[in-house]
């Protein structure tokens, strides 16, 4: 049951009594436990047998409002995985449904996860503080509540990196190992990830509201979303078709911005689909390393549903069950809210090929679009594809023939002769601006990261987090926050993986 009355059961007013007295650690101020009692249940997370800090974000937890001192004592770490529900918080287990690779899940939820509570930020933005391998809840189903510490850390390394890169993400304030185990294919250490997130509205929330709740509750979710993510939609003629096209447009962005990264998150489901435009869940992601836009990673995506290329497509399909869950609040007379939502969600390539271009434009250093830009951009990716070209080295290989230097570029090739008279085109192309090229160049290295978590050496750093050292992880964090900056001594951070180390496969069952 998900409901008010389960704020009245006895676990819940056992909150209040298990709460840190002391000096509140956030000051919390929890809008979804108030405006939406029918998608939650309040819950509280398991207890660990052996906490112990592995990474702490100090800047985040600043950022938070809140001492990192203060959070690095047992009382703080107690609080940072919910154990001792810290001052204000009032832990919940979230509600919603999703399709999983297309099949629709009725009921999902947080499962492992709790929200703590929401936290304005020294910014004045409303943050989540949020809770994963917390324990088993009413939404566990067959789970078994928990994480381990690789995939934890794995969130940590992720989300710092796409902060760094300028992408919005979800991102570790903590991460704690719990001293329990859990088991997958083999025995692994346990860990919580404490995340800050700007909401966990995703679009399964809809999907479960729609569904589950009746139109009452799905207009008050509605509500809350536009005035958290999207408040200009609140004073347009039509709320819920601007906030939609509001959603729409946040992750066309996001996604041409994972693209232009190489980014490939690797299980694209509604409920991992944010309201806000964030990117969340680091399970089975992955960034490629030759171009290629038929690149899985996942284990279980036999398909190539959530392949690379195939990213930009899938989230529409995402997009359109948003709509389908809303269609109520559209319009009362149901063609008409078809009508509207097909009208946004036609729309939805042209978001998605501007903010791309745009994008794209940037990193060919090219200040303004020309008419034949597009072609040449183009004819560049299938170059790419066809020489086996490493995507993140390129655009810093390409700002390098700016400065003079053509080696480097065309020895990235499988046959260099074959990229020249393309590497001309551009060169004419990006010298024939007002810029000059040393300008041109250096604007490109803002924009063309040096630095990616290249999948090998995050495989690397977890498997030695997971047998207890914890150095290249940290070591890895501080290289990914500063991704444009060359730095010496750093080099191999910038490598693909080496020859012969076989394909990169990631796993769901984290
Ligand atoms: P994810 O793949 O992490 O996005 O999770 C998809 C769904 O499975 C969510 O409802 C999760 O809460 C749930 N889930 C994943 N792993 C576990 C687990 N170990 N125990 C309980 N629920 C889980
Ligand atoms: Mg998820």
């Amino acid at each position: 049951m998900v409901g008010p009355a389960a704020h009245r059961t006895g676990r819940a007013r056992s909150l209040h009594a298990m709460s840190v007295g002391t000096s509140a650690l956030f000051a919390f101020d929890n809008s979804f436990v108030r405006d939406l009692p029918e998608l939650y249940r309040p819950w509280q997370a398991e207890p660990a047998s052996a906490p112990s800090l592995l990474a702490l974000n100090d800047d985040l937890a600043r950022e938070r409002g809140a001492d990192p001192d203060a959070l690095r004592t047992p009382e703080g770490v107690a609080a940072l995985i919910g154990v001792s529900v810290p001052e204000g918080a009032e832990p919940i287990a979230q509600a919603y449904a999703g399709h999983q690779f297309g099949n629709y899940s009725p009921r999902l939820g947080d499962g492992r996860a709790l929200l703590l509570g929401e936290i304005v930020d020294v910014h004045g933005r409303r943050r989540d503080l949020h809770l994963k391998g917390s324990g088993r809840t009413p939404f566990a189903r067959g789970g078994d509540g928990k994480a381990a510490v690789g995939p934890m850390l794995r969130e940590l390394v992720i989300g710092e990196a796409m902060h760094a890169l300028g992408i919005p993400t979800t991102r570790a304030l903590a991460v704690v190992a719990t001293g329990d185990h859990v088991v997958r294919d083999t025995v692994l250490p346990g860990a919580v990830l404490a995340r800050v997130a700007a909401s966990h509205l995703r679009v399964g929330t809809f999907q479960w509201t729609a569904a589950n709740a009746g139109p009452d509750v799905l207009r008050r979710l509605a509500d809350h979303a536009i005035a958290r993510h999207h408040p200009a939609a609140a004073t347009a003629t039509d709320p819920y078709v601007a906030f939609y096209d509001s959603v729409v447009t946040a992750q066309a962005e996001l996604v041409a911005r994972w693209m232009m990264v190489g980014f490939v998150h690797g299980v694209m489901n509604t409920d991992n689909t944010t309201i806000s435009g964030e990117s969340i869940d680091f399970g089975p992601c992955a960034f490629i390393d030759r171009f290629d836009p038929a690149t899985v990673f996942s284990s279980i995506d036999h398909g190539g549903r959530y392949g690379y290329g195939n990213q930009p497509t899938v989230l529409q399909w995402n997009l359109a069950r948003l709509a389908e869950s809303m269609l109520t609040l559209f319009d009362d007379d149901t063609d008409r809210a078809v009508a509207a939502a097909t009208e946004v969600l036609q729309a939805y390539p042209a978001r998605f090929r501007q903010a791309w271009t745009t994008g794209m434009a940037a990193k060919l250093g090219l200040g303004d679009l020309r008419p034949d830009d597009r072609e040449l951009v183009d004819d560049m990716l299938r170059l790419m594809h066809d020489q086996r070209i490493d995507h993140t080295q390129w655009y810093r290989a390409l700002a390098g023939v700016l400065r003079g230097d053509t080696t480097t570029a065309r020895s990235l090739a499988a046959d260099p002769a074959a990229i020249d008279a393309w590497l001309d085109r551009w060169h004419h192309r990006a010298t024939d601006q007002a810029v000059g090229p040393v300008e041109v160049a250096a604007a490109m290295d803002r924009v063309n990261p040096l630095y990616i978590p290249r999948n090998h050496v995050v495989e690397a750093a977890l498997t030695a987090a997971t047998a207890g050292d914890l150095a290249p992880v940290t070591e890895l964090v501080d290289v990914l926050r500063h991704p444009f900056d060359e730095r010496p001594g750093l080099e191999r951070y910038t490598m693909p993986a080496p020859d012969g180390s076989g394909p990169y496969v990631t796993f769901c069952g984290t």
